[in-house]
């Protein structure tokens, strides 16, 4: 199977979400990607040794090592991120997993940002700590902090672009520049932006992480992730994927490939309906505090406008009451379900305290920025006026 490579970066997102990676020749007809559901393809010189050289979209043998659908696929994503090539893997943990593997040994320092989404959290600091590298977590947008921390020597600098729960926007061009100062490279999780919102490779990131579970695929329907860079700071990382065999399968390759087709609309109405709660939220008399980076209220606006091209399609809020109202109002919700995850086409509410953030103390949480009564949206694609409406009945009961 070819795939032909739709590359030019002189096309739009838009453009390249649908076309990039997979057209139909008259040789192979498929108008939409045809998914290789194959474990193992005629084997040839070529990409055997394409496989051994790490020339990892020649190595089209056995799925775990390089698939066509994944590969077409693996083109979109690239072409998007603006990076030489990715790498699909089975989970956004899986890609996290090979990206900071593929640069940490024993005596390694890492040094994170504080806030982290909860299992990256863990792998730092439960997997990866008692194998030899040393995790500083920090709050990297304090420079004081920061410069602190590198000092000490770094091999790693990790970071979200838009972070869980409070949605602080990091402030990468800082960040990544002295990183490299100090012999570092920096791997950012750009889950929450989308290549739609920031490109961090262009802001001087080495890596780029995303759970493709989430805005990527877009359906609440699939399990992915990928990583994003230059072919030689993907070479490291394709070894994992070759030993550690955390591959996406071929028809999830698919699922992710349909989802992309529509993400700059979908990504629009996110945004759009993110908007129009925090606007609603910034207004209620029940609701004591509301963190969208669109408001000039929190306290990322300003890098928001500059580092990001929409304010996102998440949206956090207080509920006055504490915990015990905010999980009252989240069960009165008629549209909007309660569950963990992203990036849907459907309104997703959590409460980081029974969630997310359960294993932490309330004083911990606080200390976080999670204060009691903490609600976080993931607005959907419905219409916002249903969506207010149902907010609205949830919040009055
Ligand atoms: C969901 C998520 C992950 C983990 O991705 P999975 O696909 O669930 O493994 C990592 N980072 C962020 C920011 C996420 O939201």
């Amino acid at each position: 199977m070819s795939t032909a490579h739709a590359s030019s970066s002189a096309l739009h997102p838009a453009t390249l979400c649908i076309h990039a990676g997979w057209r139909a020749t008259p040789e192979r007809k498929d108008v939409v990607l045809p998914i290789a559901q194959a474990a193992t393809f005629l084997l040839d010189d070529a990409s055997y040794a394409a496989m051994l050289e790490g020339r990892i979209d020649e190595a089209e043998i056995y799925t775990r090592l390089g698939n066509p659908t994944l590969d077409a696929v693996q083109t979109k994503l690239a072409a998007l991120e603006g990076a030489e090539h990715a790498l699909l893997f089975a989970s956004g943990m899986a890609a996290i997993h090979a990206a900071l593997l593929s640069r940490v040994r024993t005596g390694s320092r890492v040094v994170a940002q504080k806030e982290l989404y909860g299992s990256a959290w863990d792998l730092l600091e439960n997997f990866l700590r008692p194998l030899g590298v040393a995790t500083e977590f920090v709050e990297l947008n304090d420079p004081a902090a920061r410069k602190a921390a590198l000092a000490q020597g770094c091999d790693v600098v990790y970071c979200e672009s838009v972070s869980n729960p409070t949605l602080a926007v990091a402030d990468l061009p800082a960040i990544a520049k002295e990183a490299r100062a100090a012999g570092a490279v920096t791997i950012v999780d750009a889950t929450f932006a989308t290549p739609l919102l920031q490109k961090p490779l262009e802001l001087g990131a080495d890596l780029v992480v995303h759970s493709a579970t989430k805005y990527l695929a877009g359906h609440s329907d699939v399990i992915g992730g990928v990583v994003l860079g230059s072919r030689e700071r993907l070479k490291p990382v394709y070894r994992w994927l070759q030993l550690a065999g955390g591959c996406m399968d071929p028809h999830a390759a698919f699922l992710l490939d349909r989802g992309l087709k529509t993400l700059p609309l979908r990504m629009k109405a996110h945004v759009e309906n993110a908007c129009e709660l925090a606007r609603f939220f910034g207004r209620h008399p029940k609701v004591e505090r509301v963190l969208y980076p669109g408001l000039e209220s929190h306290p990322s606006h300003g890098r928001a406008r500059t580092l990001l091209a929409g304010p996102g399609g998440m949206v956090s809020c207080v509920v006055r009451g504490g915990d015990a109202a905010a999980l009252a109002c989240l069960r009165r919700l008629k549209l909007a379900l309660e569950a963990s995850s992203l990036g849907g086409a459907e309104t997703l509410v959590s409460a980081p305290f029974n969630t997310s953030h359960a294993r932490l103390s309330p004083a911990q949480r606080a200390a976080a920025g999670i204060p009691p009564g903490f609600l976080r949206i993931s607005a959907g694609i419905e219409d916002a006026r249903d969506l207010v409406r149902d907010f609205e009945q949830a919040l009055a009961g």
